[in-house]
């Protein structure tokens, strides 16, 4: 349920509302916007009488919110969420590039590949080092070591930091990490969620290989209902009858996510097409539909890759593909910063 304050509501009315809400098992998140005050209830509020808030003071209009997702709704925050990692910004009308392999393999591979992403413009840096793998016989991650090689790596270029984490056990391990991805296979591994939920960090959570956008705020949920509000959604393909890509990219995503979300949408082009000629397309339109960043593996080596070998690109070819990011951002009024 969101109650709207109005205009100028004196503050005795308001603490006469809030004390009424009190008697409710029932949350309430204030937001205070450049045009609205909100008050959001989260919980069962299907005893609270309409009628009666209505008939408080500073109470311009009250709405029940069908959808289930509440702290990641819209109607909840009208405004966008812009989130802070390390030293940039996801969310506030500009574009991040983060860029990276797929998986951390050694140091030379992790420096390399993030001295050559910084210099082609990307914003932050990516590299698995707990890696999710379809076969227990692959590469599973350098795991810890990994994630030092990626803080050296940070130190080095100034990239912050995005890695992804498996298990709840590990969370002290990415103390030092700016922001932690949510794998699509761990989108509904609900401990998880309600773990992240007590960090106080950025997390990017994917969607899951065969979820739907609804299951994919629930998740967002889930980890904001623990208090943890630095939520960015990752539209990273979704699976289909079509084999010819890794997944399908499912551009309309970006802009329905933002039309009920306030959250920043990232888009995931390599895992989303599978191939690296798509990388370049699949880019230029999560763009174009409104994506706050795009999430792109780079190698310095891809034939040699662990793992995604056939979807990440050369340093060299990202380079090219940045001057049509730019290019693109810059049709759309986004700066690269
Ligand atoms: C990844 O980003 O390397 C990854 C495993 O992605 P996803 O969870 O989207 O498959
Ligand atoms: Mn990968």
């Amino acid at each position: 349920m969101i109650i709207i304050l109005k205009q100028n509501a004196a503050q005795e009315s308001i603490d006469r509302l809030r004390s009424v809400l009190d008697k409710h098992d029932v949350k309430i998140n204030e937001i205070t916007g450049a045009h609205k005050n909100i008050m959001g209830l989260v919980g069962d509020t299907s005893h609270i009488d309409i009628e009666s808030l209505m008939a408080q003071d500073c109470v311009e209009n009250v709405q029940r919110v069908q959808e289930p997702y509440k702290n990641a709704n819209r109607k909840f925050h009208p405004e966008d969420t812009v989130i802070d990692c390390g030293n940039v910004k996801i969310g506030n009308g500009s574009l991040q590039i983060i860029a990276g392999p797929c998986s951390v393999e050694s140091e030379e591979q992790i420096i390399t590949t993030a001295v050559a992403v910084k210099e082609a413009g990307a914003t932050m840096l990516r590299g698995g080092a707990f890696k999710p793998r379809t076969s227990p016989y692959s590469f599973q991650g350098l795991r810890e070591k990994g994630i030092e090689l990626l803080i050296k790596a940070r130190s080095i270029t100034g990239l912050p930091i995005v890695t992804e984490i498996m298990s709840a056990a590990d969370i002290d391990l990415f103390a030092d990490i700016d922001v932690i991805q949510v794998g699509a296979r761990n989108m509904q591994n609900f401990e998880l969620l309600k773990a992240l939920g007590r960090v106080n960090k950025p997390v990017l959570l994917k969607r899951g290989l065969a979820n739907t956008i609804e299951e994919l705020l629930m998740s967002a949920e889930y980890i904001m209902s623990e208090g943890n509000q630095q939520v960015i959604l990752c539209e990273r393909g979704i699976r289909t009858f079509e084999t010819m890509t890794r997944n399908t990219f499912d551009v309309s995503a970006i802009p329905l996510i933002k039309q009920k979300s306030h959250l920043p949408v990232c888009a995931d082009p390599s895992h989303a097409g599978g191939l690296t000629s798509l990388i370049e397309p699949l880019s230029l339109a999560a763009i174009v539909a409104g994506a706050d960043a795009l999430e792109i593996e780079v190698h310095n080596d891809p034939r040699s890759a662990l793992s995604d070998g056939g979807q990440q690109l050369t340093p060299a070819r990202f380079a090219e593909v940045m001057e049509k990011i730019k290019a693109a951002a810059g049709f759309m009024g986004r700066s690269i910063v």
